[in-house]
């Protein structure tokens, strides 16, 4: 898909370029005749006009204003189209001089025509001497700028293609570099589209098959069956929490997830989400110990932050075995926040340090499956960490325990 986007964007720029070579061909050959004719043609008229002008209609002398004495021919004609002076190299010239005689409306224009495979431009003035009226024509070759016109276009014709034929495959490589960032979000959206459909046919299926068993036992008595209807409830709340993390983080895709942001006591946050988690580890025989120094505030949207810091906290637990210790401590520096949760568990390779904040990322699927995560918490944690303008950093080793720190700007906007 994207190989033909990409050829039909290096057609589209083929196309400007070669109607733009064209326009450009077009307008200098334009300006390029128009100069040379135009010189040409004031160069006939003022020769004309001092042939007129001087007694002897002497060519030679004429040829004193212009230094161009045999770049042109010309025939004096009396009124009974008689030749009466004339300067000729080519003696085709003066019959055609006399057919253009009978053209009455042949004065004071130019026109161009061939004779002996040689093309002339030919200027006719019809003028009074005494009481006769006579006409001179006066002719110039005009090979050399035809001839030269023609290698001008020529010349521009084969650069301007050669600069086209060199930019195909510049716009080809252009148009793949700038189609890059829209494949990878396109790789992307279809990636998570295709994770978040095969995490949600999990628990649908568990739902499927509870009721199932629910129909077949249809005559019983409920109470005996709550075991089914507590599968089920169980799954919903899983597909639940996962389309609420799918809808966060389409809507952080589309720029449309809302941060309200206030000033709060970040230390008040901090002792809140220790005691909402506290009974929590004590359930898996983990001691949850808290570091907060007081009196914290912060300006950003509480409950994003209270999210972050909870997923946090909830990842510390899941990843660290029974008897380990999580700890939720907050720090200030000259410059900035610092929530940092460390625990004694599973640890991270360096390897997983970097990837697990991509969608979907589970260091161990199998293992992580039966603690119920998707792998989306990170990456909703800094997702709203990035909003806040902070960042996450990461010091962990295997086997050992982890510390994540949030680290936020101490004056945000
Ligand atoms: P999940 O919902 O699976 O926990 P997360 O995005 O929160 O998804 O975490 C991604 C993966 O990172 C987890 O599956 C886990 O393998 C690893 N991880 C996260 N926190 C920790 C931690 N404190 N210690 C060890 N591994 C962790």
């Amino acid at each position: 898909m994207f190989r033909e986007i990409k050829k039909q964007i290096t057609l589209f720029n083929v196309l400007i370029l070669i109607a733009f070579l064209i326009f450009f061909i077009a307008l200098l050959m334009f300006m390029w005749r128009w100069t040379y004719v135009n010189f040409s043609e004031r160069f006939l008229v003022r020769t004309s006009q001092s042939i007129i002008n001087s007694e002897k209609y002497d060519g030679r002398k004429a040829a004193r204003y212009d230094g161009y004495s045999s770049n042109y021919e010309y025939i004096l004609w009396d009124a009974d189209h008689h030749a009466e002076h004339m300067k000729i190299f080519n003696a085709s010239l003066i019959l055609r001089g006399h057919e253009l005689l009978q053209d009455k409306k042949f004065n004071e224009t130019f026109r161009d025509f061939e004779v002996n495979h040689l093309t002339y431009r030919v200027y006719s003035k019809r003028f009074k001497k005494g009481n006769e009226v006579k006409t001179l024509q006066i002719f110039q070759q005009v090979n050399n700028e035809r001839a030269f016109t023609k290698t001008v276009f020529v010349i521009l014709l084969f650069f301007g293609s050669a600069g086209i034929l060199i930019l195909i495959p510049i716009s080809y490589f252009l148009a793949g570099k700038s189609l890059r960032p829209v494949k990878q979000s396109y790789e992307n959206q279809k990636k998570f589209i295709a994770d978040a459909s095969h995490e949600l046919r999990t628990p649908l299926t568990v739902i499927q098959t509870n009721v199932e068993v629910l129909r077949m036992k249809e005559d019983e008595v409920l109470s005996e069956n709550i075991h089914w209807l507590n599968n089920i409830s169980s799954e919903s709340e899983t597909m639940s929490k996962l389309i609420s993390n799918l809808l966060t983080i389409a809507q952080a895709d589309n720029n449309r997830l809302i941060f309200q942001k206030k000033l709060f006591d970040l230390s008040a946050l901090c002792a809140e989400v220790y005691d909402l988690m506290y009974d929590f580890a004590k359930q898996q025989d983990i001691t949850l110990k808290s570091d907060i120094q007081k009196d914290i505030e912060f300006k950003g949207d509480e409950d994003k932050v209270k999210q972050a810091i909870r997923i946090l906290v909830d990842n510390a637990i899941k990843y660290t075995n029974a008897g380990g210790t999580v700890t939720i401590k907050l720090t200030t520096t000259m410059r900035s926040i610092q929530v940092s949760v460390t625990d004694t568990g599973i640890g991270l390779s360096e390897k997983d340090q970097k990837k697990i904040f991509e969608r979907f990322y589970r260091v161990d699927d199998a293992r992580h499956r039966e603690e119920g995560g998707f792998g989306l918490g990170l990456n909703i944690c800094a997702l709203i960490v990035k909003q806040h303008g902070g960042k996450i950093v990461i010091h962990s080793e295997l086997g050992k325990g982890s510390t994540f720190t949030i680290i936020l700007p101490k004056y945000s906007l």
